[in-house]
């Protein structure tokens, strides 16, 4: 079996390769990633000789590229993850979020239901049980105020061009089963935690300038609360929808796990208080938490995302592994031995 894994050298889709490649040995991954500035070839390391994993460096934008490799691998999946995934480039520069994550992932419909299709609703013989996994964002949905949470039917109330975008992309992946019967699953997620992530998001970003002794710069009064996930409990949900999910169908995936901005940031302050204690310096700082500094908010900034993923647990049997101490705890290590100053 050939699975298309676009975005593979990213945060999540890196840890899914991971994970797909020692689960199932019978699947053959095609990695197609651009390595933009948030892609990493070193996040591959694990999988860069397993002849099971084969890396393509091109962009999803590529129409000729993708049909390509649809031509030569017979593709029977396509886990989608290749997006433009930070919300504050997408108010600086919010057109490579409109190429690359509505156009993007058009370019990858288009060549599944070339490859697959014969006609609408009809598949080409070996293709009949052919699958699309758009993976997608819960800020599609928009903010949510103090109480609520974002289930299959909220309504769709994107706010920042990133989240625009993906709205748009899920649309069309909508489409696509309405109009042609491909057979497509849209997962729309919380905020993901874990190894492999860009030093420019959160939980990297509070690690990366406490241990340098730098300003945490919190956003506006640290009061907007995200739900935070785990990246490999994601990536399990997202293989038991690929398994278990009924086709056209979106799931909410969530970390049943609501914090603040602030309260993230104590938490990992917490830990590195415990394995790395501030040494003595000029600055006269003694815990790492007098570092944490409100800055001005962006613009258009969501106060908060919840998930009821009822859907996901009652029809696809998802449960949580990993709790969120646990997984704040691995993930500050990972990082920490990514720095070779620090000897844990
Ligand atoms: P990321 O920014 O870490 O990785 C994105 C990957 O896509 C990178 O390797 C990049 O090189 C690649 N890429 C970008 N443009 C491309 C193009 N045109 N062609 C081919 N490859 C391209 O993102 P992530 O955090 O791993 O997110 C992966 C997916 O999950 C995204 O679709 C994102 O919207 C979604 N998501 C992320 C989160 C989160 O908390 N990180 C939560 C919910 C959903």
């Amino acid at each position: 079996m050939n699975w298309l894994i676009t975005g593979g050298a990213g945060f999540i889709g890196s840890n899914f390769v991971a994970y797909i490649l020692k689960k199932h040995e019978d699947i053959n991954i095609i990695n197609l990633d651009k390595l933009t500035y948030a892609g990493n070839i070193k996040h591959l390391e694990s999988v860069m000789n397993n002849p099971r994993h084969t890396f393509v460096e091109g962009d999803i934008c590529d129409a000729e590229l993708v049909d390509r490799l649809f031509d030569i691998y017979q593709f029977t999946t396509v886990i989608h993850f290749a997006a433009e995934s930070h919300v504050d480039n997408s108010i600086n520069n919010p057109q490579t979020f409109i190429q690359t994550n509505v156009l993007g992932t058009f370019n990858l419909l288009e060549a599944a239901r070339k490859s697959w299709m014969k006609g609408i609703g009809i598949y080409k013989e070996g293709y009949q049980s052919a699958r699309f996994i758009h993976i997608s964002t819960d800020e599609v949905y928009g903010s949510l105020g103090e109480k609520g949470l974002f289930n299959e039917n909220s309504s769709y109330a994107p706010n920042s061009p990133y989240s625009a975008s993906k709205a748009s992309a899920d649309l069309i992946v909508r489409s696509y089963y309405h109009t042609y019967k491909l057979n497509v699953i849209t997962t729309n997620c919380s905020n993901n935690y874990g190894p492999m992530q860009h030093e420019e998001k959160l939980i990297p970003t509070i690690i990366r300038k406490a241990l340098a002794l730098e300003s945490i710069p919190i956003y506006g009064d640290g009061k907007n609360v995200r739900d935070w996930i785990y990246v490999i409990d994601h990536c399990r949900a997202i293989e038991m929808v690929f398994f278990k999910g009924r086709v056209g169908e979106t799931y909410l995936i969530g970390g049943h796990n609501e914090k603040t901005n602030l309260e993230i940031a104590h938490e990992i302050c917490d830990i590195l208080n415990c394995y790395i204690p501030v040494q003595k310096n000029d600055k006269e700082i003694t815990n790492y938490k007098q570092l944490i500094t409100f800055v001005k908010d962006r613009p258009g900034h969501d106060f908060r995302y919840a998930i009821d993923d009822s859907k996901l647990r009652n029809e696809v049997g998802f449960v949580m592994k990993n709790s969120f101490s646990e997984g704040l705890k691995k993930t500050v290590l990972h990082y920490l031995k990514q720095n070779t100053s620090y000897i844990l």
